[in-house]
């Protein structure tokens, strides 16, 4: 296992953490804690000493899980990493219980690492109106959390303004060879780096996207470079786009939301090559082509900037839009229909078709027409 060491943290962490939000469930849609548990142990044996959970995965028992998973000596072996519901927070007052909760499910009396969970600009004003950062300061100075940190899906301009609002030692952002320009994106990247931030990388894989049911004409581009000598050896889609996040200038560690024994032991197998983060410029150009076919499979041209907004429905447009381009360019992969289903309160079904936001469109997109077609792609 490859190991870095972060500006904020003495120990050294594998470059590799384990993000629980996408345990193995059950029949009943619930987290199968026992195999949850053995995932978990196997990953901390095999040398990944950085789990990171949140209030709501699992509906909370993707933190319970872990408590039970760091008993036997295992929370020696590890860091926990761990998120304040920003969502859940109306006033100062709110911040406590829910961290005492945490504190509760986990089972520990110490987080290593703690994040306010998806800065994005609906919920910036009420972290700066509820003193978060502050609160989180007097947790840290009684010695019940490590570092505080904040996970980020907002633009890069709110990014900038994050970063520069409070001493963070560390942030977590959204980061693969095809997002390179959407959220913070690798501009984010800089800028925290540039400030001594540690930044931590999610959805490497895009959800998985980039790994599972790989269209037969970005397949094509992998075994091109292959047959071209750009790599000596077979790599899988998951080892390119690991690689290349792996070996950009900054990136502290990558999380990756494993499911099963066969994706965490093939994570760590990559993981644990010496070169995993470095790539030639040859097999930087072979992901740059593959971007670029994938975005050329973009059927809605959305470039997320809002000024569609607000719907009266209160429709998030632009991430419907979202969901179901990554639906096509995905060739129907079940994560995008997970996404829209879990992630929205409002969906393609709940657009009543008044236009209003078509003539605020500058893409001219036919708004209307593609909640519908959200509608019957995803069934409501
Ligand atoms: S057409 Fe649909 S998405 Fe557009 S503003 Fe009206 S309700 Fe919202
Ligand atoms: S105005 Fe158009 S391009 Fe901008 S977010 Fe809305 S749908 Fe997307």
């Amino acid at each position: 296992m490859q190991y870095r060491k972060f500006n904020a943290e003495e120990r050294e962490i594998s470059l590799l953490g384990f993000g629980i939000m996408r345990l193995p469930r059950l029949e009943n849609g619930k987290a199968d804690e026992e195999q949850s548990i053995r995932m978990i142990r196997h990953a901390i044996d095999q040398g990944v000493n950085y789990i990171d959970t949140a209030y709501s995965y699992h509906d909370g028992d993707s933190e319970r899980i872990l408590g039970k998973a760091l008993k036997d000596g295992y929370r020696e072996k590890t860091m926990i990493a761990d998120k304040l519901p920003t969502w859940l927070i109306k006033k100062e007052e709110d911040i406590q219980p829910i961290i005492e909760e945490q504190f509760k499910r986990l089972d520990v009396d110490f987080i290593d690492f703690y994040l306010v969970h998806n800065i994005i600009p609906e919920v910036w004003e009420m972290i700066q109106e509820t003193n978060m950062f502050d609160h989180l300061q007097k947790l840290k100075n009684e010695g019940r959390i490590g570092h505080i940190g904040f996970s980020f899906h907002g633009n890069y301009d709110l990014f900038t303004e994050a970063i520069d609002a409070y001493p963070w030692e560390f942030c977590q952002i959204q980061l693969n060879y095809l997002d390179t320009e959407i959220q913070a994106g690798l501009k984010g990247l800089e800028y925290a780096r540039e400030r001594g931030i540690d930044v931590i990388i999610m959805e490497p894989l895009k959800g998985g996207r980039l790994s599972d049911k790989v269209p037969p004409d970005i397949q094509e581009i992998w075994d091109r470079a292959k047959a071209e000598g750009v790599v000596s050896a077979d790599r899988s889609p998951a080892e390119w786009a690991f690689k290349w996040v792996a070996s950009q200038p900054g990136v502290s560690l990558i999380l990756s939301g494993m499911s099963t024994f066969g994706q965490l032991d093939e994570n760590i197998e990559i993981f644990s090559k010496e070169d995993v983060d470095q790539m030639t410029q040859d097999e930087l150009a072979v992901c740059e082509e593959a971007a670029k076919k994938y975005n050329s499979m973009i059927k809605y041209q959305c470039t997320a900037c809002r000024y569609c907004m607000p719907c009266p429905q209160e429709l998030d447009i632009h991430i419907v839009i979202r969901h179901l381009n990554n639906w096509y360019a995905f060739d129907k992969n079940p994560s995008s229909k997970l996404e829209y289903t879990e992630w929205l309160d409002k969906h393609g079904s709940d657009c009543v078709h008044c236009h209003a936001c078509e003539a605020k469109c500058p893409q001219r997109l036919p708004i209307s027409d593609i909640m519908t077609d959200a509608e019957e792609q995803f069934g409501f």
